[in-house]
């Protein structure tokens, strides 16, 4: 074995488990510790102020100077005394993970004496030099900077030495460079759209929210092993490697019992995530060797990806500790299943109800069709987009793939809710909307039953299933922002909403009873959005075939998938919803294109690099190895040696082949990589890399593979498959 691998399998492998120190508090009682909350601003902040303070957030108000200067310092004192000496404006930019730019509370008075300072204004708003960050344009053109902006409905929270304040990231001119403002705006229009439909049903709700309950999958590698695989380090997956013998055939990992090594790493993640508020609830093992999985109780959308990107941030710091590396990527390995980012979502009210959860009576239960109606409208009318919410370099690997769902959005309903769609469908409105003594509804298919769901009626190959009481969209990648999937799920189901509304009250107006008005839309709505209705296997070919037919967007190339944002009725949605504007829309694509081009770049040169260095020169070696072999043999036996080497030289011409192939193909790929870079639209050369870079990638890994499994083990410089994925 190469003398560095052999190294580093062999520190890996003698690993122990880091002990973690058992915490003296429970779990409840170490929740939000390290969090500013409601509760513990009440101890450091007036009641006056925090009044105006509340009324001011729970309304979507702005806030006063003042009062931001009364609750600085409060917040200052607080952290302080939890060991803050820093505070940074924590803000998530186009490029999908958190920023933070960290200045220290100490100041000097005007006498020259040092003092520890967190102003009202420092709270409020932030300059960061952060001109690097993606905008697609939108700095530039307007010669404006950017400014990050406190964001009250998340609570501040200290991470080691520092208070950071969650907050939205947006140019001068008001346009967002980032996720979390259109992201609020999203929260804000479904809140509106929905309130007016629920009050259909029921005047007292006056507030809807929108709920996130993301689970995360990630892989483990042990470090020593990792910083041997500079593809890992550098793309976050392997661009080469065979698969192992044993992977996941025997799926003897998915809920297995965890290893004592990763579960200490859990468990400390856990603790620290606890203290920071997020709520962890679930953890196990997924069905990739080293691959887990973990999951918070759900919480509002904008609390709740906030909580997932600092979750991201902190696994990796716990890792280390632990001698891991957590991989994030969506497909990290070749030939075991990748890792995603179920977002389940639903809206629910001021009042406790969950819209989309079948009700007990045929009223709410009339609520319930008519918000799932909404959605599954909304999300035919718009699938290409909402495909293009959570598509991008690293995810396109995955979707499509035997394990995810593929590059078609559909949405997976379960038999019960299915048939009492088709039924609603057909029912003769008259008959529909007969009212009882009671005032409750009939829908001609009898009252929707008490208990709808059952649970087990699953379908794992739907990228946007209903699991009951919320949808579970699945095509999310493990890497990416949440909110750029759920601010165009918010905002679809939100346009969606207003134009039912609209619909109905237009008939009420020409005098048509209200529940026959709903009913009416209704039916429509079912028979309108029926193609994207999909029970079937997602995995298969025939479904490829049939959704072509049906008219939903089949597109995988992810560049082009991105086309969907400038839709003329992406655009006129995201207007509507005030969620986005067309010149957000314009920049953020090219951000995109932008972001995909560079991810394939790095990707390419990385693999030249490490087939120049690490894999021909090994496949020589070990190629002149054999020859000198077979000139000796020759020497020795004569023309009777022909027997001895013929495996020799069959082995021989593999590896000149495959080197020879690999050697061409990597000019061709540095000759493509230029013909791209030189394209001025960012959208062409995203195009030209899909096009003609990623396929060579593929063509090389396959020779590359092919060597490893001939080359002498003992040569062989990168880690295998089987260390990577085994070594825990
Ligand atoms: P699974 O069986 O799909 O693994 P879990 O029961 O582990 O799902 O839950 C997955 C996530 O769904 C959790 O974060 C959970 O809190 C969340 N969840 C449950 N109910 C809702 C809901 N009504 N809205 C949003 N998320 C929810
Ligand atoms: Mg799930």
């Amino acid at each position: 074995m190469s003398k560095f691998r052999f190294k580093v399998v062999k520190e890996a492998s003698l690993r122990m488990p880091v002990a973690v120190e058992k915490p003296s508090k429970l779990p409840s009682e170490m929740f939000e510790s390290h969090v500013f909350t409601r509760e513990t601003m009440r101890a450091y902040i007036d009641n006056d102020v925090l009044k105006m303070l509340f009324e001011a957030i729970d309304k979507g108000k702005p806030i006063g100077r003042d009062i931001a200067s009364a609750v600085a310092n409060g917040m200052k004192k607080w952290a302080m005394e939890l060991g803050a000496t820093h505070y940074t404006h924590w803000f998530q930019p186009l490029t999908g993970t958190t920023a933070e730019k960290h200045d220290a509370f100490i100041n000097k008075d005007p006498h020259g004496k040092a003092l520890e300072e967190f102003t009202g204004k420092l709270l409020y708003q932030q300059e960061p030099d952060a001109s690097s960050f993606p905008s697609g344009g939108i700095r530039n053109t307007f010669e404006a900077r950017g400014y990050t902006a406190w964001d009250p409905s998340s609570a501040p929270f200290v991470l080691g030495d520092t208070l950071c304040i969650p907050t939205v990231f947006v140019a001068y001119t008001g346009e967002a460079l980032d996720y979390k403002a259109p992201l609020l705006r999203s929260v804000s229009a479904i809140n509106k759209a929905a309130v007016d439909v629920c009050r259909y049903f029921d005047r007292n709700v006056s507030k809807v929210y929108s709920y996130l309950g993301w689970e995360q999958e990630y892989f483990l590698v042990d470090d020593a092993l990792y910083a041997a695989r500079p593809d890992l380090m550098l793309t976050g997956r392997t661009l080469m490697g065979h698969s192992s013998a044993k992977n996941q055939q025997l799926e003897d990992h998915y809920f297995g019992a965890i290893p004592e090594r990763v579960l200490n790493f859990m468990t400390e993640l856990e603790i620290e995530a606890l203290k920071l508020g997020i709520p962890v609830k679930t953890r196990h093992n997924e069905v990739a060797p080293n691959q887990f999985e973990l999951a918070p109780i759900y919480e509002e959308v904008n609390i709740a990806n906030d909580h997932n990107l600092l979750l991201m941030s902190i696994m990796e710091k716990i890792a280390r500790k632990h001698h891991f590396r957590v991989l994030l990527h969506e497909k990290p390995f070749a030939g075991v299943n990748g890792s995603g980012k179920h977002n389940n979502w639903s809206i629910g009210t001021n009042t406790g109800v969950n819209l989309l959860s079948p009700g007990k009576n045929a009223a709410s239960n009339l609520q319930f069709v008519t918000f799932l109606v909404n959605i599954l409208k909304a999300v035919h009318t718009h699938n290409a987009l909402l495909k293009a919410s959570i598509s991008s370099a690293s995810n396109a690997h995955r979707l499509g793939a035997n394990e995810a769902p593929p590059a078609i959005v559909s949405v997976f309903l379960g038999t019960q809710i299915s048939e009492i769609l088709d039924k609603l469908e057909n029912a003769a409105t008259d008959e529909a909307i007969v009212i009882n003594a009671k005032k409750e509804m009939k829908l001609g298919v009898g009252n929707i039953p008490e208990l709808l769901i059952d649970n087990t009626d699953r379908n794992r190959t739907s990228p946007f299933a209903f699991t009951g009481n919320r949808f579970e969209f699945r095509a999310v990648g493990s890497s990416a922002n949440c909110g750029a999937a759920m601010l165009t799920l918010n905002a679809v189901v939100a346009a969606q909403l207003m134009e039912f509304k609209a619909e109905v009250d237009k008939l009420i107006d020409k005098g048509e009873p209200k529940e026959r008005a709903l009913f009416t839309v209704i039916k429509k709505y079912i028979k309108e959005s029926k193609n994207i209705r999909f029970d079937g296997n997602g995995y298969s070919d025939e479904w490829k075939a049939e959704a072509e037919k049906r008219g939903l967007d089949c597109e995988t190339s992810v560049p082009k998938i991105f086309d969907a944002y400038l839709w003329k009725n992406s655009i006129k949605m995201f207007q509507n919803t005030e969620v986005l504007s067309e010149t957000e829309l314009h920049s953020r694509s090219e951000v995109k294109w932008d972001t995909y081009t560079k991810k394939i770049q790095i990707e390419a040169r990385v693999l030249g690099d490490l087939v120049v260095n690490h894999i021909v020169p090994v496949a020589s070696r070990y190629q002149s190895f054999l020859l000198d072999n077979v000139v000796k043999m020759k020497e020795v036996f004569g023309s009777d040696s022909d027997k001895f080497t013929e495996q020799d030289r069959i082995i021989i011409r593999q590896i000149a082949e495959h080197t020879s192939t690999i050697i061409e193909k990597v000019d061709e790929l540095v000759e493509a990589r230029k013909a791209a870079n030189v394209i001025e639209s960012e959208r062409e050369k995203a195009l030209a890399y899909h096009d003609n870079v990623v396929p060579l990638l593929d063509e090389i890994r396959i020779h590359v593979d092919k060597l490893e499994l001939v080359i002498d083990d003992e040569m062989w410089a990168l880690p295998k498959y089987r260390e990577l994925l085994f070594i825990r």
